[in-house]
């Protein structure tokens, strides 16, 4: 899908909670990593409440997935492709992600498409995917 307007998602995104951890329940394991605070209304950087209650993706590499835009530059920058998208299985990076703009069904449950961190037990911690 290539450049996302942030304008078209409709909520604009902000950085992940440091203390997820320690605030949001733990709701359900996912491609071998753990899903914290699915099901939870969280809000987003103007304190409106996000579309979405995916929750949170991993612990180590943990990816907010209302925050995520489909942008893929944690993709695109991960040396050990630890992220691949979550409603387009197999593929990875900038423009890769699944277009949901004919698909109404899914825009409406997801947004848009989310980086999912399939092999997080791969990070290597370079944080390359943080300052992307
Ligand atoms: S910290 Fe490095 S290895 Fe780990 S997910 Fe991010 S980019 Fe990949």
């Amino acid at each position: 899908m290539g450049k996302v307007a942030i304008e078209s998602l409709g909520y604009r995104p902000k950085p992940i909670d440091p203390d997820f951890l320690t605030k949001y329940p733990e709701t359900g394991t996912h491609h071998n990593h753990k899903v914290y605070a699915e099901g939870v209304q969280r809000y987003d950087e103007d304190g409106k409440p996000y579309p979405t209650k995916l929750g949170i993706h991993g612990t180590m590499v943990a990816v907010d997935f209302e925050a995520c835009i489909a942008d893929g530059a944690c993709m695109d920058a991960c040396p050990v492709q630890v992220f691949e998208w979550l409603l387009n299985p197999g593929k990875m990076g900038t423009g890769q992600d699944l277009d949901l703009s004919d698909k109404p069904e899914l825009k409406a449950k997801y947004a848009c498409d989310k980086s999912d961190p399939i092999r997080e037990s791969d990070c290597i911690f370079c944080l390359a995917c943080e300052i992307s």
